[in-house]
């Protein structure tokens, strides 16, 4: 089977690439192993809700037309949103078909899957950014009485033993989940590295409003000094909660949730962590404090500020005087761990020299190092919000041009943009 183009995903990356070939008259087919949305109906908590506004889930073509525009959608309705997208673009989906290899030809690639051969010209990899969760090496030194879980293979705190919980990381997920389970009545440790603390609403509005409005989450690949430390910024402390309330480790701690610092390694049986909670939570807010002023300085200049509320700023976040630098597991506080440590790509069906050393694409702004390849969907491709759905139309209209250029047997530059940047503010 053959097509020009051929995209691996029917997440809302690789459908809003889809809706950009079709524009272009490429012919394509999204080959999908499971089936449209699956990630978001797979491999979430049932709780779960985006953490942007309704409004902020624009791809091309699409939008949120109902009239919640700053509510946060659950699993289910993000999935609805987004099958509804395939079906009015009519996206070419070929469902339950996971692609297990691809190789180089002589003119393109060829995509192995459960349904046959494929082959293309051009290959667009649009298989997510989070496919795999991060778990530390020390986790298979832990003891067999402590259940562990990954957050894709949480659901819900029910399917927890009663006892203390240990959730590993503080940012969106670890935040998030050990909200809720300390809520379900089984007391919490929070271990915390680095984090981005954010208010949910600030001055009246939502906070990704703001970084919309100013431009932040706008701001270039190639604009940015640090594109490797801003490839790999935590996601921020976030939540899209009904009652927009702001998710904290000053809210998690008023809950009577523990916090210790970053989880460091285990020795005889004893859990360690580092001694510089205080630091992060201090770097944390000082981070969120020049955002805030940031967006002051942009409201101020673009008359926003005198529509606005008044400026506020957030108390200090709270720790603990001196907190436990270890915790042994054989006291039996602790009978779940969770890792909320992040998540990684699996490109392990990919047999094209395309890495580095540290195993990530070669890629200049989705513009992968292999003729006609190209990648969608990550973090920071070529703006900020990449890796948001708000953020994969642009990155589509702009690789599906290069892909049009390539294909006419024009090289395109990488840089090439549809429009002029916004004025740019902070950096998260
Ligand atoms: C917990 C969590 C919460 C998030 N919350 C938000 C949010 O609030 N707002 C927001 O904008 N973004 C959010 N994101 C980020 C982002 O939207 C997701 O990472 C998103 O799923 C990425 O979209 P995607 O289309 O690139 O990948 P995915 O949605 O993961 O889609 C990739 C598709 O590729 C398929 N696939 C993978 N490998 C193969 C293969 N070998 N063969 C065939 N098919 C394959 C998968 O089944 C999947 O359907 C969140 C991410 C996570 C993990």
């Amino acid at each position: 089977m053959r097509a020009t183009a051929l995209v691996v995903g029917a997440g809302h990356a690789g459908l809003a690439m889809s809706r950009c070939l079709t524009e272009r008259s490429i012919d394509h087919v999204v080959l999908e192993r499971g089936e449209v949305a699956n990630s978001w109906k797979t491999e979430r908590w049932d709780s779960l809700r985006l953490l942007t506004p309704n409004w902020q889930s624009r791809l091309p073509g699409y939008g949120y037309a109902g009239d919640d525009p700053d509510g946060y959608r659950s699993m289910g309705e993000t999935v609805a949103f987004l099958e509804r997208y395939a079906e009015i673009t009519c996206a070419p989906v070929r469902t339950h078909t996971a692609v297990s290899c691809v190789r180089r030809t002589e003119d393109g690639y060829a995509l192995a899957t459960g349904q046959g051969e494929w082959r293309c010209r051009v290959l667009v990899l649009a298989s997510g950014a989070c496919n795999i969760p991060n778990v530390p090496a020390l986790a298979a030194a832990l003891p067999s009485n402590i259940a562990t879980l990954t957050p894709m293979q949480y659901r819900n705190p029910g399917q927890l033993e009663e006892g203390g919980v240990m959730v590993v990381g503080a940012s969106a997920t670890g935040v998030q989940i050990a909200e809720e389970i300390q809520r379900s009545g089984r007391p919490v440790t929070l271990a915390v590295g680095e984090h981005i603390r954010m208010p949910r609403r600030y001055r009246g509005r939502d906070i990704q409003w703001w970084m919309d409005a100013a431009g932040i989450l706008d701001q270039r690949y190639d604009e940015i000094e640090d594109l490797v430390r801003a490839r790999n910024v935590p996601s921020l402390q976030l939540a899209g909660y009904p009652d927009y309330r702001t998710l904290d480790l000053n809210s998690l701690s008023a809950l009577g949730v523990k916090l210790v610092g970053r989880l460091a390694g285990m020795r005889e049986g004893k859990l360690q962590f580092s001694g510089s909670l205080a630091n992060q939570a201090a770097l944390s807010d000082l981070k969120m404090n020049r955002l805030l002023d940031a967006l002051d300085e942009w409201a101020a200049r673009n008359a926003v500020g005198a529509q606005a509320e008044p400026r506020e700023r957030f108390a200090p976040t709270r720790v603990p005087a001196s907190p436990p630098i270890s915790l042994d597991l054989k006291r039996g506080e602790i009978r779940t761990l969770v890792w909320a440590t992040g998540y990684r790509p699996d490109f392990s069906w990919l047999d094209v020299p395309v890495f580095d050393r540290k195993g990530r694409i070669r890629h200049d702004g989705g513009v992968v190092d292999s003729p006609g390849m190209y990648l969608m969907g990550a973090q920071f491709l070529r703006r900020r919000k990449s890796a948001l759905i708000d953020g994969a139309g642009d990155d589509a209209r702009e690789l599906s041009a290069h892909i049009a250029s390539w294909l006419a047997g024009r090289a395109a530059h990488p840089h090439e943009r549809s429009g002029a940047p916004r004025e740019r503010t902070a950096e998260v």
